[in-house]
């Protein structure tokens, strides 16, 4: 059983995933906030599109949904809560519920924090997180509509998850996060490597993230190594949470 995970790069650094279900060629797009990058990756992979799954209501999450709903003729899915206010919304999910790409199942985690509403896709037998805004690589979303307490438990829910399980976050926002990391813990050697290798990825990228490749890509991470360089899942409780959250909105690396 192969669940293929194709990487699209959206707007100026945001990813939308195309799922595509090996054995059947049904196919997921996650987070989609342009409609064109979407499509000619839909042309190009001969996927039949069944469903689009929405981490949360952001516009740059969600802005192509009714565009591409409406070409496909597929529901799209988000929090039960969003119900109002995620664009082109029409099936609710909660905590528990499951979502089928062709004969793969994704489990519904729900993380509120980043927004009320937030939710991750955890397709367990693939081993991938979709987690949107909340967990990003080597970083946390900000805090619009929740507390650290919630962030906090968030992050934790997703840390039980098993090590190898794959991380596809919302944003290419990992070099900046982890020269805050490094900031933070200067004497870790782990995230100092890490920022390395980020940084020489990172080098030699492409104009326009439109035109991005694989290569430049930092995504997805594993959760292995997140638990060993994510300030943020390295924090020890809700407070410390906090208090690396505010340090990282003022922080001008
Ligand atoms: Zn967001
Ligand atoms: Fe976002």
């Amino acid at each position: 059983m192969t669940l293929r995970i194709e990487r699209i790069p959206t707007l100026s650094d945001n990813y939308t995933y195309l799922l595509i279900c090996g054995e059947t060629g049904e196919a997921a797009i996650v987070d989609a906030p342009e409609a064109e990058p979407v499509i000619r990756r839909v042309d190009a992979s001969g996927a039949r599109v069944t469903k689009i799954l929405s981490t949360h209501h952001h516009p740059d999450h969600t802005m192509a949904n009714p565009e591409l709903a409406k070409r496909y003729c597929v529901p799209v899915y988000g929090h039960v809560s969003d119900r109002e206010r995620l664009a082109g919304f029409s099936d609710g999910l909660e905590e528990g519920d499951s979502v089928t790409v062709g004969r793969h199942l994704a489990r519904v985690l729900f993380i509120p924090g980043h927004t009320r509403g937030h939710i991750a896709y955890v397709f367990e037998q693939d081993g991938a997180l979709f987690s949107g805004d909340t967990m990003f690589a080597g970083g946390c979303g900000r805090l619009f509509e929740g507390t650290p307490e919630m962030m906090f438990a968030a992050f934790q829910k997703l840390a039980a998850l098993p090590d190898d399980t794959r991380v596809y976050c919302g944003h290419e926002y990992t070099e900046s996060n982890l020269v805050f990391a490094a900031h933070i813990e200067p004497d870790h050697v782990a995230i100092r490597d890490r920022l390395a290798r980020v940084r020489a990825k990172r080098a030699h990228r492409a104009a326009d993230w439109h035109d991005a490749t694989p290569e430049e890509m930092t995504v997805p991470s594993t959760l292995a190594e997140e638990h060993a360089t994510n300030p943020f899942l390295r924090a020890a409780d809700a407070a410390e949470f906090g208090r690396r959250r505010a340090l990282k909105d003022s922080f001008r690396g």
